[in-house]
């Protein structure tokens, strides 16, 4: 089989990609190693929200030309400046993230998402999970205010019905095993459909098959010991294949090869996402309630900033609790305030009228330990500063070997629910190096002739933790840029 470019992955990266190259008119095949009724990788999994700049109603409305204005009228949307996104990305990263992608990345948000829709991808304001009342308006407070429309499913749906559209094949089934090259220059792909080996040339390659979170082995031998009892929260299929091709081919190993993006996630989640539940077993409410572990005794500062800011680092903290689980434990004042995932129905909850009671059905925790952390909580807590969850409100503890800084209410009214998590492992921060056309580059610093990459599985964006909605930014402009630069490579490749 031969073709301009070949895509290795059809997520949200690769389908960036893959229509990007069709647009400067290559042939494109992509290549996926799910069935297609299990296709879309991480990317299906998600909510679909997604992290732009943005300067206002202006801006959204290149996005979402429909908001009405009463919707207008009855929302502070606030806005995301670049300015933001930089610090952003700077602070949560402690300083480390690549200038230059994060420069990419935050200059071609607004643009990528505005092209997007142009391929047929709808959004929407995130109301249900980022906006709260306030007043008499609906409050933005977290950086992340939009969202495609059908989520993460609905996403995958409008770009594989973008690349129908534009005659892009693509090939289920069909896993990815080595790069073919010619001398250096990268030549095309081997692959395996069911009990086949196929080769499929082509004049460029763009990888874009995410990173080696549902690979038990690696996660134990990169991320660390432990990392094998994590549970993976989207696809089976991400197993580091693209990396693995690209080092085989000479690539440079970058980025944070030992971290990761990891979650609070139901205790008694599968091993792999499940389609039909996508991101409901994640639990990330805890800024508004506490996190115990098996001795009854908090761990982590639950109110160190907006959820969006600490919720993949947290998943981290909980697998290095006793038997890698934690429960977070609410009381009657908030429970208006969960979120959606909440509330589906396989989820792993305990409920009761007093603290007693509760401490008696939290499974694996020491009832007695418990109730003396809440009653040292609760004493704890400056009750003379208002509660407002749209805005770091500073209603802490105050003499707490471990502090909360903001949202902090006594356990004191009835009823009790407390949730039972672990770790939830969502991609891996370690991949490939690129430059500013997405070209891989090698362990000689050069571009490898012929190759790009974007998605999961580029290295350098992000360190230690990550704002929420930014890997579908990133696999968005990056996808967009890899497949941009293979196309125009595959018109003058010879
Ligand atoms: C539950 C969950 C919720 C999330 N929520 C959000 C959110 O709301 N917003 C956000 O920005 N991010 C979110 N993320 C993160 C986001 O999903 C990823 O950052 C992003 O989707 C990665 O896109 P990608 O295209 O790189 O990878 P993927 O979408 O995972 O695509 C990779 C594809 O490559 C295929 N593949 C793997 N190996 C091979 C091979 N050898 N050959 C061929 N194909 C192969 C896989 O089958 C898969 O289809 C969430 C992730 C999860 C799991």
């Amino acid at each position: 089989m031969a073709c301009d470019v070949v895509v290795v992955g059809a997520g949200n990266a690769a389908l960036a990609a893959a229509l990007a190259a069709r647009e400067g008119g290559a042939r494109v095949v992509v290549l996926e190693r799910a069935p297609e009724a299990e296709r879309g990788g991480n990317s299906r999994f998600t909510a679909g929200a997604i992290r732009t700049v943005y300067n206002g109603v202006a801006d959204l409305k290149k996005l979402i030309p429909d908001l009405t204005e009463l919707e207008i009228a009855r929302t502070d949307f606030g806005t995301y400046t670049r300015e933001q996104f930089y610090d952003d990305m700077a602070r949560v990263t402690q300083y480390r993230a690549n200038p230059d992608l994060v420069e990419m990345l935050v200059e071609r948000s607004l643009d990528t998402l505005v092209w997007l829709r142009g391929k047929g991808v709808k959004f929407l304001p995130a109301y249900g999970r980022q906006a709260f009342k306030s007043g008499d308006k609906t409050r933005f407070w977290g950086g992340l205010t939009v969202e495609a429309s059908g989520g993460g499913p609905g996403l995958v749906e409008a770009l594989h019905g973008a690349a129908r559209r534009q005659g892009i094949d693509i090939l289920y089934g069909t896993r990815a095993l080595a790069l073919l090259q010619d001398e250096r220059r990268v030549r095309g792909v081997a692959a395996r459909q069911g009990q086949r080996r196929i080769a499929i040339t082509a004049k460029a390659v763009v990888l874009a098959c995410g990173g080696f979170e549902a690979n038990t082995e690696w996660r134990t031998r990169y991320l660390g010991p432990g990392w094998d009892l994590a549970k993976v929260r989207g696809t089976r299929f991400n197993t580091g294949d693209g990396i693995r091709m690209a080092l085989d081919a000479g690539a440079m190993p970058y980025g944070h090869w030992s971290g990761c993006h990891a979650v609070a996630w139901d205790r008694n989640a599968p091993e792999f996402g499940d389609l039909a539940v996508g991101d409901g077993f994640q639990k990330h409410s805890y800024p508004f309630g506490i996190i115990v572990n098996a001795r009854g005794e908090r761990f982590v500062d639950e109110g160190a900033d907006f959820r969006n800011y600490t919720y993949a680092k947290y998943g981290r903290v909980v697998l290095e609790q006793p038997s890698q689980f934690a429960w977070q434990v609410f009381d009657g004042k908030v429970l208006h305030l969960l979120r959606d995932e909440y509330r589906i129905r396989q989820v792993t909850r305990a409920r009761a009228d007093t603290l007693e009671e509760l401490a008696q059905k939290l499974d694996g925790v020491d009832p007695a330990g418990f109730l003396r952390e809440i009653a040292a909580y609760n004493r704890a807590v400056r009750r003379d500063i208002p509660f407002d969850p749209t805005v770091k409100d500073g209603r802490r503890t105050e003499g707490l070997a471990v502090a909360k800084s903001n949202w902090a209410n006594p356990l004191d009214t009835p009823p009790f629910e407390a949730y039972q998590v672990t770790c939830g492992i969502t991609f891996t921060f370690g991949g490939l190096r690129i430059d500013g056309d997405a070209a891989v580059i090698d362990t000689e610093g050069e571009p490898i002739p012929g190759l790009y990459a974007a998605g999961e599985l580029v290295g350098g964006l992000f360190y230690f933790n990550y704002p929420g909605g930014t890997g579908l930014m990133s696999g968005a402009v990056f996808g967009r840029i890899a497949g941009t630069s293979a196309g125009a490579a595959a018109t003058v490749a010879v």
